[in-house]
Formats: C-alpha cells, structure tokens, sequence
C-alpha cells in the first residue's frame, strides 16, 4: 500500500490532511495484516487508526467495545462520512429479525466495512456461525483493558474474546487498543489476546499544560473550593465528588455564594441530565458539580480547571478525569482534596466486593495515597506509574505541579494529610 493511498483516503473519508501522533504508523502496520497494539490517551485517535485502514480494506472489520451509546455514534458519524448507509452496522440485542437480516446481508454482500459488536453478543453461536462464512479484515478489541482485572474497568465476557475470534477464523489479525497505561494491564490484554507477538504503539502520556495540585481535606473544603472558583472566575470547570448527596450539596453551597454551577448525576432525570450538560457545554453555567458520571464523551476542549472533593480510587481515574481539562492545549489546573479518611472510606466500599477484588482495589488506592503524599514531581510519578520515563528537569511540563513549584519536606506534606 502506498503512502500517497493511506493520505488519500485519510482526506477522502475523514477530510483531515495530517495524521495525530502515531496514527500513521498504526495504520500501516494494520494494512500489513500484523496484530497491532495501541496504548494512547483519551482523545488521541484511537478511532480513526481502526476505522482508516477498515475502509480501505476488502471485508468486514469486526469491532468490539463495550458501550452501546459509543458504538451508535460511531456508526453514525461513519455513515456521515460516506453516502453507504451499510458501511457501518452494529449487532447487537436490540436488533429484531430483520435488522440481523439486512446487516447480515450487506456484510455478505462486502458493503459493510466495520461491524461494531458488544463482546456479549459475539458469544451468540449463530452470530460467529456467520461471521465464519465471511471475509474478515481484522478484529479490533476497543477499550481493551476491560480484559484485565487490574483495569479499571474489568468486564468477564472480554476474557472469551480470543477462543471466539479464533473460532470465526485462523489468522484473523487482532488490533487492542487502550487508553490504560499501566504495564501490568498491558501485559494482561497482550497474554489474554495471545499476541505478544502484537506491533506495539505507545503515545506519551504527559500532559504539559496541566497542573497538578493536591491539597489536604479539612472540614473548610467548601469554603476552600469557593474560593478556588472566585479566584477564577468566568473560567470554566468540573469538580467531582463522589456521591451524589455531595454533589447536590457542594452544587447548592456554590450557587448560594453567586456561582453558575448546576449539579449532574445518575440519580437525576434524564432530562435534566441532558439540560444540565448542555448549559455546562452551552457555557451558561461555568461549573459542573457532578459523579464520574459526567464526562464520558464530552469534548469540550476549555475546561480550565477539575477539582476533586474526593479523591477517586485510583491513578487512572485520577488521570482520566482531571484530563478532561485542557484540551485545547491551555491553561488546566488539577486541583484533588485529600485526606486519609477518605481513603478509609474507599477502602470500606470494597468490604462487600469478592476478595481478589478487593485486593487489586487495595492495590490501586495504595498507589493513589502515594500519589497524594509524594513530595516529588507529580507529573513523573504519574508517568512512572504509566510505566513511563520523565525527567522533570527537562521534560515538557516539567515544573507544573505544587511539589516542583513550592518544594516541601516530606514529613510536612505527610502531616498535612494527617489534618
Ligand atoms: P480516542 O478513542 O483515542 O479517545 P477518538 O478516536 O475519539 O479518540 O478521537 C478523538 C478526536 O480526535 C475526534 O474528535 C477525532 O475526530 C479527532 N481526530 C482523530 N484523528 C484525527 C486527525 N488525523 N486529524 C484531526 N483530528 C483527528
Ligand atoms: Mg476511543
């Protein structure tokens, strides 16, 4: 396959002329029929360096994720792109007879050039009965991390992936792509999808543009956070709590004190959910208060600031919701509220978990007290955990954070946590 080609249809389907990061040779190695694995962070394209090479291929690509939402709009804004309603399909519970019927029918007839699929729905045995009988480019495992235990996310169907790929056909090339960096996570999608053999990509994790704060809970926070905001003003954030009692508080505590913030969470209606969000993304409130809940596939690329109430139960959310914040490349302060306490009560939440649950749990919470007690650079412990090399001496970003900033002994940053 020629370059010229891969730019081609680069601008032909997505009408972009230049590739992000290492998309291109993803790409190319995906083209050449290798098993291929991608780590990149949240926003880098993942997408695109599957569904590129798909269009371009003879045959179907079957594509696993796990969020049903995700994959509608991932067919959608294919089918936008093309004037072939049948060049995405998803396969999935919801589908009546007929539907299965037509998506059937335009794989077979090699119209379809990406299939989404939940994991779940590949255990169907008339589904891989099917897909057997058709012409398969690759397969390309989303969000692959639901593999591991140790991910944050960890889904049990995710293990039968690779006995099912393997039954709809020999060589089938596999693509796994994650936005989790860590290496033992790493090691598990590799092992469980048996290519270690796998072209492996990973983009850099650091974030330059934010800054990382933490600074020790006391019974102030509210009035601390109030400030914080006042000291912004006109700025736009999220701060997460993680009930959803605290967020409808902490949304209240700052309304009464003349900041536009609205609460979000699952608890409310649906349409106050979308109302919510869409003020937040409309720019008629400036703060969101909200559960994790919020932030899945919201892009809005000014977020100036993420405050944590809380702090949450492990590195890669931590890194995943404060990285909502600039997007756009400016100004992202990362600000986290800790105090013991709070891990204490994160650890109790496990209590009625299975025990290797609770273990990893643990586990993870223990890097997340370390995290918030360190006394050296942030961004390189982040990127340590990431099992990425940093040196804050010379690396971009390598002075945003409060310890490089305002160095502190390291019994003083550990009383404070105490507080
Ligand atoms: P990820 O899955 O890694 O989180 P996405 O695939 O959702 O990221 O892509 C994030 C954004 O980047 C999308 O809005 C997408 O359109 C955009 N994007 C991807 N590739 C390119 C490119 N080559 N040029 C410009 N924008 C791109
Ligand atoms: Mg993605």
């Amino acid at each position: 396959m020629a370059e010229t080609d891969i730019y081609a249809a680069l601008k032909k389907y997505f009408g972009f002329t230049r590739f992000k990061g290492l998309q291109e040779e993803v790409i190319k190695s995906i083209l050449q029929g290798n098993n291929t694995f991608v780590v990149m962070p949240t926003g880098g394209g993942k997408s695109l360096c599957y569904q590129l090479p798909a269009l371009m291929q003879e045959g179907t690509a079957i594509v696993v994720s796990p969020l049903i939402a995700l994959m509608k709009n991932q067919v959608d804004a294919l089918r936008a792109l093309s004037s072939e309603e049948g060049i995405a399909h998803v396969l999935n519970s919801s589908l009546n007879k007929t539907e299965v019927k037509n998506v059937k029918a335009d794989i077979a007839s090699g119209i379809t050039k990406l299939l989404y699929v939940a994991p779940e729905s590949l255990t169907k045995e008339e589904y891989v009965n099917f897909l057997q009988t058709q012409k398969i480019s690759f397969m390309a495992i989303d969000e692959a991390h639901c593999i591991s235990e140790w991910g944050h996310d960890f889904r049990p169907e995710y293990r039968n992936l690779k006995s099912i790929i393997q039954r709809i056909g020999d060589n089938i090339p596999i693509i796994g792509l994650t936005a989790t960096a860590t290496p033992k996570v790493q090691e598990d999608i590799l092992k469980n999808l048996n290519m270690q053999d796998a072209n492996t990509f990973k983009a850099s994790f650091n974030r330059p543009n934010l800054y990382y704060e933490i600074r020790p809970k006391t019974k102030n926070v509210d009035s601390d956070i109030i400030r914080f905001v006042k000291q912004n003003e006109g700025k736009t954030g999220i701060i997460y709590c993680l009930s959803r009692k605290r967020v409808e508080e902490l949304a209240q505590a700052l309304q009464v004190n003349g900041i536009k913030a609205v609460p979000y969470h699952a608890g409310l209606d649906g349409k106050t959910r979308v109302k919510h969000q869409d003020m937040f993304l409309m720019e008629d409130v400036d703060v969101v208060v909200a559960t994790i809940a919020f932030g899945m596939g919201i892009d809005k690329p000014d977020v100036r600031f993420v405050i944590h109430n809380d702090i949450p139960k492990s590195i890669e959310s931590y890194y995943q919701e404060t990285g909502r914040g600039g997007r756009d490349g400016g100004e992202g302060h990362c600000l986290a509220f800790y105090s013991y306490k709070d891990i204490e009560k994160l650890e109790k939440f496990m209590s009625g978990k299975p025990v290797a649950e609770q273990e990893i749990g643990h586990a993870l919470l223990q890097e997340v007290v370390g995290f918030a007690e360190t006394s050296m650079s942030r961004r390189k412990f982040i990127l340590h955990y990431f099992g990425e090399e940093f040196d804050n001496e010379t690396g971009d970003g390598g002075m945003m954070d409060d310890n490089m900033r305002y160095p502190k002994k390291k019994h003083e940053a550990k009383d404070n946590a105490k507080l």
